[in-house]
């Protein structure tokens, strides 16, 4: 998962990339980078937060009033700066590239590349092959004057060579700025805009709450397999290229995306309350009756409040989350993943003593999080955990850019409810059922295969199991 964002149309854009990509940080802390365009391309990228790369690579030299930025999460390769985005190429025109995604057809890909002359592969990263596609496919219609006709030509060749998941922003030389996603728009992407006095000026995010930051307006998503192409006049040209059924991916709505986010015209806050109140119905069938409710800080606050609202019983903050911990969820290896939840939150006794309390997290994958939780709260003087989890079980492993993609790992995958139960020590686990989930979706519609195992791409055994061994193998070499 990665945060991806891109402005177009006044001087210097660089210090509101850097602004806007703090917004979006929260979608990845492994590298970031920047690029700007002013007669040239000024690139910056580093390992750590996007505000560390400012500082200290300067942006002094990053002038232009074109520039695209990323905050890296690594699901494919591995999380090195060689991997980082953007990435540039300077045939048959200069463009940049960066995208939120994960390419499925990266083997074969990058076998047809091997071969090929001009294309000489330096990252493990599957950006490097959508931008290599684009840029072949843009090889074959340059002309001096390149029309939109043929930068949509090269999109929709993209489109029907990359399969999987993708999301991406580009910069041009010296002829525009464009957005596009894969045909069936899995990874969210929106368009803004703001007046000036020069014009209207145009950005591309992954989430609208980097808007409120900078004072654009959200416009709208993307729809699955647009483009949007605003010319160096900025005018903005938009047509879709090539549709497949819409599968946008629901852990947007359950965890990764801000809560003040707008995504498809819905707020992300206002459906995780809903979200929270469809709880209600499984934990009352499960005869169970906690005094209190509370959170695992920060994702699932919404939940919690709307679950306690429909149950009418109170929510109280039961755990306390140190604000500098970083994310355990990527670490490497099981025993550092304990060692940082174990730091990171603290029960508050007072709230907890003799108490039966149901704690509600978005979500439980290995388990590693619950279980630590519930011994926690328990030494804290609870008298009965029931752990909630907003998302039904995950049982089937993300191919498209989620950092799930190893089966094994995950606890519900060959676990009945209460043998879940029972590994983490719970008195009782309920979860979101699938129905009520996907009644939620209404006309939008959702990719849900980690929890159903039904994959929009249809992605053979060999893509599967490939995905999940670069994963196995990139995480044996960093521990
Ligand atoms: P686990 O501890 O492995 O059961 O994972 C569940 C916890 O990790 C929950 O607290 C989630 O908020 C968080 N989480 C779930 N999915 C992800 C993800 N793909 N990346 C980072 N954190 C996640």
């Amino acid at each position: 998962m990665c945060g991806i964002l891109g402005i177009y149309g006044y001087d210097d854009v660089a210090p509101d990339l850097v602004v806007g990509l703090s917004a979006l940080q929260h979608r990845g802390q492994d590298a970031a980078g920047l690029v700007t365009f002013e007669h040239k391309f000024h690139a910056e990228k580093a390992l750590g937060l996007v505000g560390q790369v400012a500082r200290e690579r300067g942006l002094e030299e990053m002038k232009g009033s074109c520039g695209i930025g990323h905050v890296r999460y690594a699901t494919r390769g591995r999380n090195d700066v060689l991997n980082a985005q953007p990435m540039l190429v300077d045939e048959p025109l200069a463009i940049a590239m960066a995208h939120n995604g994960n390419v499925n057809n990266f083997e074969e890909l990058e076998q047809r590349f091997a071969g090929s002359a001009r294309a000489v592969l330096e990252t493990s990263c599957d950006l490097e092959l959508i931008l290599q596609v684009f840029a072949h496919a843009l090889d074959k219609r340059v002309h001096l004057q390149l029309r939109v006709d043929d930068i949509f030509a090269a999109v929709q060749a993209t489109q029907e060579q990359v399969e999987g998941a993708y999301a991406a922003i580009t910069a041009i030389a010296e002829q525009g700025f464009l957005g596009f996603n894969d045909p069936h728009g899995l990874r969210p992407l929106v368009l803004g805009r703001k007046e000036s006095a020069q014009g209207p000026i145009y950005a591309f995010a992954s989430e609208s709450a980097c808007f409120d930051s900078l004072g654009f307006q959200l416009l709208r998503d993307l729809e699955p397999g647009e483009a949007v192409f605003i010319d160096k006049e900025r005018r903005l040209h938009s047509r879709i290229l090539r549709q497949a059924a819409q599968a946008f991916c629901v852990f947007e709505y359950i965890y990764f995306a801000r809560e003040a986010s707008r995504i498809y015209g819905r707020s992300v806050a206002s459906e995780r309350v809903e979200l929270g109140r469809m709880l209600a119905t499984p934990v009352r069938e499960a005869g169970l009756k906690p005094d209190i409710v509370i959170d695992v800080p920060s994702s699932a606050y919404f939940y919690a409040s709307g679950l306690a609202e429909e149950l009418g019983v109170p929510y109280r903050r039961g755990l306390s989350k140190s604000p500098h911990a970083g994310r355990s969820f990527i670490l490497p290896t099981q025993a550092e993943r304990e060692r940082l939840v174990r730091q990171k939150m603290n029960p508050i006794a007072d709230v907890l003593r003799g108490k039966k309390v149901a704690v509600v997290d978005d979500s439980i994958v290995r388990g590693t999080t619950s279980r630590h939780l519930v011994k926690k709260l328990r030494e804290s003087g609870a008298k009965e955990v029931y752990f909630i989890s907003a998302s039904p079980p995950i049982k089937h492993p993300c191919i498209y850019g989620i950092d799930m993609s190893i089966k094994r790992e995950m606890i519900a995958a060959n676990a009945s409810v209460d043998e879940v139960s029972a590994q983490i020590g719970a008195d009782a686990v309920v979860y979101q059922r699938l129905e009520d989930l996907r009644s939620r979706a209404g006309e939008l519609k959702f990719c849900d295969a980690c929890f159903s195992g039904a994959y929009p791409t249809q992605p053979s055994l060999e893509i599967m199991a490939g995905i999940e061994r670069e994963r196995r193998e990139v995480k044996a070499e960093m521990s």
